[in-house]
């Protein structure tokens, strides 16, 4: 059987594995890509925050792929209260399709062999690995990469799947706009709106050419019917009482890692001669169901850690594993675990005597320094170790 050899194989082209396959073939490795879908609609909301905006900077300035800045953010509490915020550094939202073509381009153009082929099998063979992808070719490589989202084959066979509790449920609709119809929909300001007893969130994102509509809350916690029920009341209100037509409906729906405080302590994601990023890894924030920033950023910290290994040891990978695990809890674990910690607390503890959301949200009404919070939490600038602290230094301004 003919077998291609490469130096790496990642598998799954999606903002992680593309991004880290960009990176690793800048640097002159040879790199193989899998994906059976390419650049797809992968169910999301496609919002990009600031933080991801302002460190990987490519995004923006890859100016052929249409996205929407967003200004403006208003943020709706259980009880109904509103508050609309302004925001200075925007944030983006794209349609998937177009940002997994954006990161699969700069990875092709970068030198990274792409293969659209699901990897079904692979097996360590002495010190590489053998892969086989569902047209039933075989594939050599050194090092192997999972970057195949929240369902990860790579980290099924490697390291388990995730358990319930470290799991969100999140679906939604996109629809398309129609002019006729559609006249005095709000098309410039995301809408984000919380629900009694409730770990999770639904929102309106305007995105170019469609509406994107979602709910996310933790998995076992509310059934699909319900959240189906949540998410209709929604629509129907974003679109002044009546549903849009079903034609125009494009449901969809997946999981996003959302980890537990405890399952930090023996998260796996990085074994001999393999790494897991981005969803596979279980890198979403636990609190907003983000993900997109967190699967560049750890894959920026694997094409780091293959860097500082080739200083050393340019004639094999054996130290780049190790170092990643050290690198990504000091550049963003602890932060994606404080997260986890206030998780509960977020959205079911109190502050000032209310429901978490409830408070922030009527004392950002009130008070520019607690909307400053708000808006920084919003675009991905606020730190959670300090989100706390933050918020109270402001809330006492009023008193
Ligand atoms: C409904 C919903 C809304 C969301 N909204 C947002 C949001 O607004 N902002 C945000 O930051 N995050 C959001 N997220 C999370 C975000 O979608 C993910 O965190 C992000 O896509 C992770 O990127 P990734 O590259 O790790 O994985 P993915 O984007 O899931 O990419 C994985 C890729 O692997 C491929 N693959 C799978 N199996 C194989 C295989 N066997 N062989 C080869 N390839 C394979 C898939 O085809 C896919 O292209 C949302 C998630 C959901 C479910």
């Amino acid at each position: 059987m003919f077998i291609e050899s490469a130096q790496i194989a990642i598998i799954g082209a999606g903002p992680a594995g593309a991004h880290l396959a960009s990176q690793l073939a800048d640097a002159g490795l040879e790199v193989l890509l899998f994906d059976p879908k390419g650049a797809w609609e992968k169910p999301c909301g496609g919002g990009v925050p600031t933080r991801a905006l302002r460190e990987f900077a490519f995004i923006l300035e890859s100016t052929d792929y249409p996205r929407k800045l967003i200004h403006r953010v208003t943020l709706v509490s259980a009880n109904g209260r509103r508050v609309s915020v302004d925001v200075d550094r925007p944030f983006a939202i794209y349609s998937r399709e177009v940002l997994n073509q954006l990161v699969l381009d700069r990875a092709i153009n970068a030198g990274a062999k792409f293969v659209q082929a699901a990897v079904k099998n692979f097996v360590r063979s002495g010190d590489h690995w053998i892969l086989v992808t569902d047209d039933d070719r075989a594939w050599r490589a050194e090092f192997l990469v999972g970057a195949d989202g929240a369902a990860s084959f790579t980290r099924r066979k490697l390291a388990g799947i995730f358990p319930q509790q470290d799991l969100a449920l999140a679906f939604g609709y996109n629809i398309p706009f129609d002019e006729q119809l559609d006249k005095g929909i709000k098309t410039e300001e995301v809408t984000i709106q919380f629900s009694p007893d409730f770990t999770g969130y639904l929102w309106a994102f305007p995105r170019p050419g469609m509406m994107n509509f979602g709910v996310a809350a933790k998995l076992g916690e509310r059934t699909s019917d319900e959240l189906r029920q949540l998410l209709s009341a929604f629509v129907r209100r974003y679109y002044g009482g009546r549903m849009p037509e079903s034609e125009r409906l494009n449901f969809f729906g997946a999981k996003i890692p959302t980890l537990d405080y405890a399952s930090w302590a023996d998260l796996r994601a990085f074994g001999e001669g393999w790494a897991l990023i981005g969803d596979a890894a279980g890198f979403c924030d636990p609190i907003t169901g983000e993900g997109i920033y967190y699967a560049f950023k750890s894959a920026d910290t694997l094409a780091h850690a293959f860097d500082v290994q080739r200083m050393y040891h340019p004639q094999n990978f054996q130290e780049v594993a190790a170092l990643y695990e050290i690198m990504w809890h000091n550049y963003f674990g602890k932060e994606l675990q404080r997260a986890s910690q206030l998780l509960p607390r977020f959205y079911r503890g109190t502050f000032f005597g209310r429901p978490f959301p409830n408070a922030v949200i009527f004392l950002a009404a009130h008070h520019r320094g607690v909307r400053e919070v708000l808006v920084n939490a919003l675009i991905g600038e606020q730190s959670y170790v300090t989100l706390k602290q933050d918020l109270l230094n402001r809330a006492y301004q009023i008193f």
